[in-house]
């Protein structure tokens, strides 16, 4: 039984994981059961998490058998909690792009936000446009996540741009993506364009450029503060690690 829900989660696509996750979470407090780990979304403890990711980016221990959060997910949920108004202010305008949907139904239930979402395709999002071009007036929201995106888009100067003029000054907003951190320069190259050589050289089979050290510049460069977070700094490193949340996860806070 261990075995097939571990095949489950490694087989089949994230997105349709969570809509399955009403089933994870009937079996994962039995096959999961211990206190090794823990999730600080659904505040529940593990024997251990799953691992997760294709060939090129495997990771043991990171997936979440109940709600199915990653480290990066984990490492935003406790920025949110212990360094945001995000649970807190009251009326505050988010526009959540691209939303995981391990925090979707949890901010849309939020009674403080008024909380948007947009994305290209997605059924689940509010709203759908193209980050090139979003149309909506400058000035909007107080609140704007948008992480895992831009590795994926033909400009992403320009998207950022875009963000930063929806963003009402003094918001602020989290911005992920991969990094190698063993590149300086972003890694761009529109001669490779099947799947397979872009996931060779970009760890995923969709993305279009890998970001190196010079991320933080280039959301400058759109107009963004940017403040680059290490919350294993303030943090225990027993209950960091109990997390499972790695030292090199940064957080990528944008303000404007
Ligand atoms: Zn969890």
């Amino acid at each position: 039984m261990k075995k097939f829900y571990k095949w489950l989660l490694n087989t089949l696509p994230r997105p349709i994981l969570i809509r399955l996750s009403y089933v994870f979470r009937l079996f994962a407090p039995l096959l999961y059961k211990g206190n090794k780990v823990e999730c600080p979304v659904c505040e529940k403890s593990f024997s251990k998490f799953l691992s997760y990711g294709s060939d090129i980016a495997h990771r043991e221990n990171v997936l979440c058998p109940y709600d199915l959060t990653l480290e990066r997910h984990r490492a935003m949920w406790l920025y949110l909690k212990n360094k945001s108004n995000f649970f807190t202010k009251d009326d505050l305008t988010v526009m959540h792009i691209a939303p995981e949907q391990c925090f979707h139904k949890k901010f849309k239930n939020q009674k403080n936000l008024k909380y948007t979402t947009g994305d290209l395709l997605s059924p689940i999002a509010d709203l759908h446009f193209d980050l090139h071009e979003i149309p909506l007036e400058d000035n909007q929201y107080e609140v704007i996540f948008c992480n895992h995106v831009m590795e994926h888009v033909k400009d992403d100067l320009q998207c950022m741009k875009e963000l930063y003029r929806i963003m009402k000054p003094g918001g602020w907003g989290i911005m992920q993506v991969p990094i190698d951190a063993s590149r300086n320069e972003t890694y761009e190259d529109w001669s490779i364009t099947t799947p397979e050589e872009r996931e060779k050289h970009f760890w995923q089979y969709d993305h279009v450029r890998l970001y190196g050290l010079n991320y933080p510049k280039r959301l400058e460069e759109a107009g963004f503060k940017v403040d680059v977070v290490d919350l294993s700094e303030e943090m225990p490193a027993e209950q960091f690690e109990r997390y499972r949340i790695p030292k090199s996860e940064l957080l990528y806070v944008v303000r404007k």
